[in-house]
């Protein structure tokens, strides 16, 4: 039997643009390298330091010679395992360059999940700082390349970027089918996986945003971008790298964040763009240092990764009185933008409250209905689902996972539950699948889940979110315990952070004589969380 015609198939109200998908993700950035060789694309937040595109083109050259002369190749996997940093943004161009995948990883992850992730990428250089090269140091098969003044029994950055970036190996890259980035997402359901962002989708999705004549992020090239959000998380990497670069803007790399630093970094340098994200908006609410610093420059702050409610959109528009708030929804598998504000103004407007944008162009959104799998019309909550040529390609050897999350007519299930409105406008009421996100981190209880029940004194174990005013959502179990075991709360607590990076921390434990689940053994996180909201946490 043939599918059904889709009935309900939202699309941007702007055209369609030719998006020049032939291109790899470098060449792509860099096509009006000529025009801009002198412009400013890099400023180090700490130093002052800054790198032109004509800098950053060559160093990116001379780079990807480098991890050339140490094997890296077309096919290649690389890990970054950096923070924020101008050789995150080289180190990710000069593998583009060899036609090798990039895997970013938090460097805060503790050795084990670290671990993990270079096996299951089949990473076999690690670029990272002299302070994680204790993390990485004893893996089979990796060489580990350290910046800044290098480290023991690794090979230099500085090394690498001293090589001859004219004498580069000739690739042919397949744009569609070659992955260049591979961050790690739990999707909707179980343990993180490997996400293959192909040339095409990350040319696809950086374009909805930043080409043509009206671009839906508005991003131009005397723009000044804040980069405080992690590059190890795709929505750093896609909006502010890798768009900014597109758009021509200087990007002001901040290392970590600090409230009162970012306040001077935008001061200092009249950054007119800055990405954020709620938590980061909470801490610069609660600042009094804000009213010292002027930050008139500032035109346009986004949001995204997690929901941004009415009070802080109420204070972000009461401090900055010049800057348009505009929010994003994106997902790592989607490639990751879905919506964006301000896609239908010739300049930035707002959207409504709780409104997380409208559809990117070049891409089709429905809403489907979870019971029946039917598209639902304006307004009706359901599924919200994707298709185009900026989605993933799939997971990395996981094709059942895949199957799971691209049907078989190419559309991608997001896990998300909302509506379109009469104005085209998206908006996030529920989720359906497991993904905890703290301070727009992921957490996947699958992963906690197994680390508990893989306690002697653990018998079953379920983890689910609870809401939380500074984060947003925070990690809590309900545990099984074994009869007679005695074990505490802390001691469980302690278990977990010992394994984990500090966002994966239980917060609480809630001890239950049975996990609720489904006759197919499903857990019925519903019910979890239903209990949670409701104040009654005991089963
Ligand atoms: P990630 O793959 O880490 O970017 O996480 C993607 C998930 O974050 C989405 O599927 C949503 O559940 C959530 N998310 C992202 N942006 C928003 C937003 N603007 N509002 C609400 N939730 C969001």
């Amino acid at each position: 039997m043939g599918s059904l015609p889709e009935q309900f198939v939202f699309r941007s109200r702007l055209p369609d643009i030719a998006i020049p998908d032939h291109l790899p993700l470098h060449d792509y950035v860099f096509e009006r390298l000529a025009d801009r060789r002198d412009r400013a694309c890099l400023i180090d937040g700490a130093t002052g330091e800054t790198l032109s595109f004509g800098d950053v083109d060559a160093l990116s050259r001379r780079v990807a010679a480098g991890l050339s002369s140490i094997g890296v190749c077309h096919g290649s996997t690389v890990m970054l395992l950096l923070p924020n940093s101008v050789e995150f943004a080289v180190a990710f161009l000069a593998s583009s360059r060899l036609g090798a995948v990039t895997t970013t990883a938090n460097p805060l992850h503790t050795p084990p999940e670290i671990a993990k992730q270079v096996a299951a990428s089949g990473a076999t250089v690690v670029v990272t700082e002299p302070a994680f090269v204790a993390k990485v140091s004893g893996l089979a098969g990796v060489t580990v390349v350290a910046t800044g003044d290098g480290a023991e029994g690794c090979a230099s950055f500085a090394g690498l970027a001293a090589a001859d970036g004219s004498a580069l190996p000739e690739v042919a890259i397949d744009v569609a089918s070659d992955a260049v980035a591979l961050p790690y997402s739990s999707g909707t359901t179980g343990l993180p996986k490997g996400v293959m962002l192909s040339h095409r989708g990350l040319v696809t999705s950086v374009a909805q945003l930043v080409d043509g004549e009206n671009p839906n992020l508005h991003l131009r090239e005397d723009d000044v971008v804040l980069c405080v959000l992690p590059m190890f998380h795709v929505y750093s990497l896609h909006s502010i790298l890798l768009c900014g670069m597109r758009a021509g803007a200087a990007i002001v790399v901040m290392k970590r964040f600090d409230t009162v630093k970012m306040l001077q970094l935008v001061e200092r340098h009249g950054v007119t763009i800055a990405p954020l994200v709620p938590p980061i908006v909470v801490e610069m609410a609660k600042s009094d240092a804000l009213d010292r610093h002027d930050l008139s420059s500032v035109r346009m702050v986004i949001s995204g990764a997690a929901p941004m409610g009415k009070e802080l959109q109420d204070i972000v528009h009461a401090k900055l009185p010049n800057a348009v708030l505009g929010q994003g929804y994106g997902m790592t598998e989607a490639g990751p933008v879905l919506s964006m504000c301000m896609a239908f103004a010739k300049e930035p407007t707002p959207v409504k409250s709780g409104a997380c944008g409208t559809v990117v162009r070049n891409a089709e959104l429905k809403i489907v209905d979870p019971d029946t799998g039917l598209s639902l019309p304006r307004n009706q909550p359901g599924e919200i689902c994707i298709r185009g040529k900026q989605i993933m390609k799939g997971y990395l050897n996981n094709p059942e996972a895949t199957e799971k999350t691209i049907d078989k007519d190419g559309w991608l299930h997001t896990g998300d539950i909302g509506f379109v409105d009469d104005d085209d406008e998206i908006f996030i009421v529920d989720r359906l699948k497991e993904l905890i996100k703290y301070k727009g981190f992921q957490v996947a209880p699958a992963e906690l889940e197994a680390m508990l029940i893989a306690h002697a004194a653990v018998a079953d174990a379920a983890v689910v979110p609870m809401k939380d005013d500074s984060c947003g959502e925070i990690p809590v179990a309900f545990v099984v315990a074994r009869d007679g075991s005695g074990i505490t709360e802390d001691e469980i607590k302690q278990y977990v952070a010992k394994q984990v990076v500090f966002y994966k921390r239980l917060h609480k434990i809630f001890f239950v004589d049975a996990i609720p689940k489904a006759p197919s053994g499903k857990i019925l996180r519903k019910d979890l969380r239903a209990k949670l909201a409701a104040g009654i946490p005991a089963c």
